[in-house]
């Protein structure tokens, strides 16, 4: 039988764009399957959507009973879309979502069969969930977690294929309490800063009274034809491609950012646009980016917690239109060596209920003074807690990208831009006792004028740093592609809250001595300046002379995911996370056993999938062809030829031979070396074997080997899709 990979080429050469239905415009089925406040106000009594609305938009507790009446109301809305099951959707801390349908159908005890969804089933489920990480904290026997319905995120209609179900976005909690999901710390997050942020709104501002987080995360991801895919063994089990020689051409031509959509990817992307729009995922942009067969989406921001579900729901989406198109969606930080890997960019930013973008530069100076507080508060956080927010990116996967050459480093840094640099140094500067001309000089700048501008240029636009202001926003680029956004929000947000609350308390101090308020945050400000500016940097994030830089400065460089997570159980993140009552002691410790499992499981499948296609791919193949040299040679020995005619091929063989050697020698090695990682009782020490002994020792060398073996070997004899076919061909 041919290999999988030359039916995979062969039915490539047949494949055709799928037929998209539907191209009218976009507001017609935007939010179509969402359970919208208008909606909800046409399905729930007056007293419902009230409650509703309450909870909602002052996180008011939403009774039983009028839970009641809000449930029958939903599935009212859902039947009238021909909607059979509901199910509660959450966030479990495996890095997907996860759901368990259950059927409105239900038969009273006198045998009468209804369908019916009750408050308590609207509120309250349990899912069996002894299988979701808890990090000890719900031991197995007592297998009960249960979620718990989320009002602040509207309830959607899922279609798969033309099944419907209703979903319920909820949290996952386990019976003591403790949150075991990605959206409950980050709720509690927000919360914590919307508190510091209208307290410190009140400086400027008597009138605003909540303060939300949004986030416009872009979404990067690979997409390969499906044949490929399923010949690549290392794709499905991993993510990635342990092995690959990189083709000739690769990115260098720089031919694919921005050029034009493949027919049969643009098919695809409508495909899941429509989907997506349908359950109020506001996307905007699409485009191809710098690696060949990668692209781009990004939708407009929204609330931070809401585009959190949007964008798991829209990695839902994409896996399962892809399948229908016989195509496969990677968003494995770095599916391919060699060429780009893929991030999620996190824009963030933070907006008040009167209207204003906090770190939107003001017309007036009062306006300045406010941006500049929360502006250089930004920055005093991610200086003062780089280490939690290089935790928060740290993953098996992300440690492929982070400092590789295309990527934001390891090291936190923050790109300004250098009209605000040199606004902060005039700031650091002056401030004398009684806040003179000069002073306000500097408030009185038209930043919202000259900062646009000014990062508009593309002189001034960095795209080497992790963490950049690009005008009204952050954009934290460090996030790995397949990473719940929430994990890094929740810090950014904590961690803003708590410098936020100090900020408070010391400016309050100053003005009780008597300064004035403006003199007194003016005062404060100048204090952070100073202690923080080691965290900004503006020059070439890649290079090498930063790292050297940073080491000076101080400033921390951890490279891979075992230690870089150690920042999480550090008692300065076991205080923050205390003061803005985001996690229990108990809650952070679990979450740093689920992240080291998390790791070692990945690499622990990498490492045994390396293994697997080296003796069942790789080897045969390489030494089938081995046989063609040896029988080669034999042949021209015995008819006669002189040995001086075929010394190359010789060479060929010497070379063959040694690389499959050395590949079957580590591989031996590699298994050793995890069973002795295996053998570690404790999480941590484990990861870092696994990072250090196997990965370290072992990936990089065997996949030396087995790469140069693919430039060796026969093409016909090679049973791997080679990199070249699953990035060019269509
Ligand atoms: P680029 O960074 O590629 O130039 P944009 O600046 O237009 O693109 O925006 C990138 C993302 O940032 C988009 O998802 C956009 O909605 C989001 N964004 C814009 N303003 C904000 C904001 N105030 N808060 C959060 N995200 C924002
Ligand atoms: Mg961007």
């Amino acid at each position: 039988m041919q290999s999988l990979r030359f039916q995979a080429i062969k039915k490539l050469g047949a494949a055709s764009p799928a037929n998209v239905s539907g191209s009218g415009k976009i507001t017609g089925i935007f939010g179509e399957n969402v359970f919208t406040l208008p909606t909800a106000r046409q399905f729930l009594s007056d007293e419902a959507y009230k409650s509703l609305l309450a909870s909602i938009k002052g996180g008011k507790r939403i009774d039983r009973g009028m839970a009641s009446q809000i449930a029958a109301g939903v599935r009212q809305w859902a039947e009238s879309k021909g909607v059979t099951h509901y199910t509660h959707w959450f966030q479990p801390l495996t890095g997907t979502t996860a759901e368990k349908h259950d059927s409105f159908f239900t038969l009273k005890s006198d045998g009468t069969a209804l369908e019916e969804f009750d408050g308590a089933a609207l509120i309250q489920q349990e899912p069996d969930a002894s299988s979701f990480p808890s990090g000890g904290l719900r031991a197995t026997f007592e297998a009960r977690g249960y979620t718990a319905w989320d009002p602040s995120s509207p309830a959607f209609i899922m279609e798969t294929g033309s099944g419907k179900t209703l979903c319920i976005p909820t949290v996952f909690v386990s019976y003591t309490g403790e949150l075991l999901d990605y959206k409950g710390p980050l709720l509690k997050a927000v919360e914590a800063l919307n508190k510091s942020a209208v307290d410190v709104c009140h400086y400027f501002d008597k009138n605003v009274s909540k303060v939300t987080a949004t986030l416009g995360w872009e979404q990067e991801y690979f997409l390969i034809d499906e044949g490929m895919y399923n010949a690549r063994p290392d794709l499905v089990l991993s993510g990635r491609t342990v092995f690959g020689h990189s083709p000739a051409k690769g990115q260098q031509l720089e031919d694919h950012y921005f050029g034009s959509i493949p027919e049969r990817v643009y098919a695809f992307m409508r495909d899941f646009e429509q989907e997506s729009y349908k359950l109020g995922i506001p996307l905007r942009t699409r485009h191809n980016e710098v690696a060949p067969a990668q692209f781009e989406c990004a939708p407009i921001f929204e609330e931070v917690s809401v585009a959190v579900d949007h964008n798991s729901l829209l990695m839902d989406v994409m896996d399962r239109v892809a399948r229908r198109h016989n195509l496969r969606v990677l968003v494995h930080e770095k599916p391919f060596a060699g060429i780009n890997g893929s991030g999620k960019h996190n824009n963030w930013s933070m907006a008040t209920d009167t209207g204003v973008n906090l770190l939107a530069p003001g017309k007036t100076p009062k306006t300045n003074l406010m941006f500049l507080t929360f502006f250089v508060n930004v920055i005093r956080a991610v200086d003062n807690y780089a280490e939690l927010l290089r935790a928060s990116i740290a993953s098996a996967g992300n440690d492929h990208r982070l400092g590789a050459n295309e990527a934001p480093p390891a090291i936190i840094s923050v790109f300004i831009g250098q009209y605000l640099t040199k606004v902060l140094e005039d700031v650091e500067k002056r401030v004398t006792g009684k806040f003179d001309e000069q002073d306000e000089a500097i408030l009185k700048l038209d930043l919202h004028k000259s900062i646009p501008e000014l990062l508009l240029d593309n002189t001034d636009r960095n795209r080497t740093s992790p963490f950049a202001f690009t005008g009204n926003k952050f954009e934290f680029r460090a996030v790995g592609s397949s990473a719940n956004c929430a994990n890094a929000m929740t810090v950014l947000n904590a961690i803003m809250a708590d410098t936020l609350i100090t900020f408070k308390k010391e400016v309050d101090t100053l003005i009780e001595k008597g300064e004035k308020k403006e003199i007194a945050i003016m005062h404060v400000l100048q204090q952070y300046i100073a202690e923080s500016k080691k965290v900004l940097f503006e020059g070439d994030g890649y290079s090498d002379a930063w790292a050297e830089e940073a080491a000076k400065r101080g400033l921390p460089n951890v490279k891979t995911t075992p230690l870089a997570l150690d920042a999480m159980v550090q008692p300065k993140a076991k205080r923050l996370f205390e003061n803005t009552g985001v996690y229990s002691h108990s809650e952070l410790e679990a979450r740093h056993e689920i992240e080291l499992e998390k790791y070692i499981k990945k690499v622990q499948i990498e490492s045994r999938i390396m293994g697997e296609l080296c003796t069942s791919h790789i080897l045969p193949g390489a030494i089938s062809y081995q046989n063609v040299l040896i029988n080669n040679i034999k042949g021209m020995k015995e008819i006669g030829i002189d040995e001086s005619s075929y010394t190359n091929q010789k060479q060929i063989l010497i070379s063959i031979s040694t690389h499959i050697n050395k590949v079957s020698e580590l591989v031996a090695q590699m298994i050793e070396a995890r069973k002795k990682a295996n053998n570690l009782s404790n999480t941590r020490e484990k990861a870092i074997a696994y990072c250090d002994e196997v990965k370290g020792k072992y990936f990089d060398a065997i996949r030396y080997h087995v790469d140069k073996l693919e430039l060796l070997v026969d093409d016909a004899s090679w049973y791997l899709p080679k990199y070249r076919e699953m990035l060019f061909l269509r």
